[in-house]
């Protein structure tokens, strides 16, 4: 008789939690400084990392390589505000030739866009997300305390004019801040053929221009303000994250809903988040993390310290997390620190 061997081919398994929950989408934080001081995000004088703690690029396309080599297929850059990071094109240039990486976005406040929306395009970028919470100047420089409105909304437009598709806005409802700019922000999509996000306030870092219990505003509630006007249809489109979207019945724009205080996709969660100091985030609720710049850093020709790193924060993944806006933040640390 003959003896067949089977050869089996060499592969990584996939980065599977203790839930069943296979990690394919990672927001990578590529710097926690910002140009703007949102008030729901950074307190006024903030305390930024030293440079050296802050993972280089080289070493940020490094973790991008290896993460996508153990199945993940999107990356989301973000900070702080990613497009002040030198040479961020760069990387977006070489995380976007990745082999096995589906897409490529970025959240950005939108400052540099007017100069950096056609480098990020031609550099293989696939989708933006820009922050916009109010089209009204004095307020936006109130919410943003440093940014100015113009600026954003030229980045807007270099981004359409540079080809991006389907930009979508995040927009952060306070209430008494800028609630009564609901329909305006609904409006301005409807009309720019742009998408929106509205996101609930989340009780991270504890700053001090708001009582967050005060502001908070529900989802519920902004839905409701938009349907009197426009009749929102469920959209079939999920992201497995804390989005839900509709449609309006004559506009192709999308109106989204994220509720971070709504459990109810954790389930389904399929992403985990790197700090501007690679720290590994299994979860935005809770402190749980891994440290990945130290394999980083001491193995510089070795991928499997990191590899291994990985790995073995994944039981770290929690089932479900839970915020209070009532409560003291349990998180101390502030968005930019995360990667929002
Ligand atoms: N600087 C970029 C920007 O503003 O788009 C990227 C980083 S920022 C931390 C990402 C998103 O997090 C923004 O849309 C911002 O509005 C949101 N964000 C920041 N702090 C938040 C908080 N406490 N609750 C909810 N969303 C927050
Ligand atoms: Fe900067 Fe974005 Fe935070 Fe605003 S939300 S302070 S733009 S990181």
């Amino acid at each position: 008789f003959s003896l067949q061997v089977l050869v089996i081919p060499m592969s990584y398994p996939a980065l599977i939690d203790g839930f069943g929950r296979q990690i394919t989408y990672v927001r990578l934080s590529v710097t926690d400084r910002c140009d703007f001081r949102c008030v729901y995000c950074m307190s006024e004088d903030m305390v930024f990392l030293p440079r050296q703690h802050i993972l280089s690029l080289e070493e940020l396309y490094r973790l991008g390589r290896v993460l996508v080599s153990l199945g993940v297929s999107k990356i989301r850059l973000t900070g702080g505000e990613p497009l002040i990071r030198q040479n961020i094109v760069w990387l977006v240039e070489k995380l976007a030739n990745l082999e096995g990486l589906k897409e490529l976005t970025l959240t950005t406040n939108g400052s540099q866009l007017a100069r950096l929306a056609q480098p990020l395009k031609e550099a293989g970028l696939s989708r933006i997300n820009i922050s916009l919470d109010s089209l009204q100047s004095e307020r936006f420089s109130q919410i943003t305390r440093t940014g100015k409105l113009s600026e954003v909304l030229a980045g807007i437009e270099a981004a359409q004019q540079a080809g991006f598709e389907r930009i979508k806005l995040n927009c952060v409802v306070l209430k008494g801040k800028n609630d009564d700019e609901i329909l305006d922000l609904v409006n301005f999509i409807r009309q720019n053929q742009l998408d929106i996000a509205f996101i609930e306030e989340m009780p991270l870092g504890v700053i001090t221009e708001h009582q967050r219990a005060e502001t908070y505003m529900s989802n519920d509630e902004i839905q409701q303000i938009i349907t009197q006007q426009y009749p929102l249809l469920a959209a079939s489109e999920t992201t497995g994250g804390p989005a839900r979207y509709y449609r309006m019945m004559d506009s192709q724009s999308r109106v989204g809903f994220i509720s971070p205080h709504s459990h109810n996709f954790c389930g389904s969660c399929n992403r985990v988040r790197v700090t501007a100091e690679g720290r590994l985030l299994l979860c935005l609720g809770n402190e749980h993390s891994a440290d990945l710049k130290a394999p980083l850093r001491d193995f510089p020709n070795d991928d499997q310290p990191l590899i291994d790193a990985l790995f073995n924060a994944l039981p770290l993944k929690p089932e479900r997390h839970y915020f209070d806006v009532n409560e003291e933040p349990q998180i101390v640390r502030f968005m930019n620190m995360t990667g929002g």
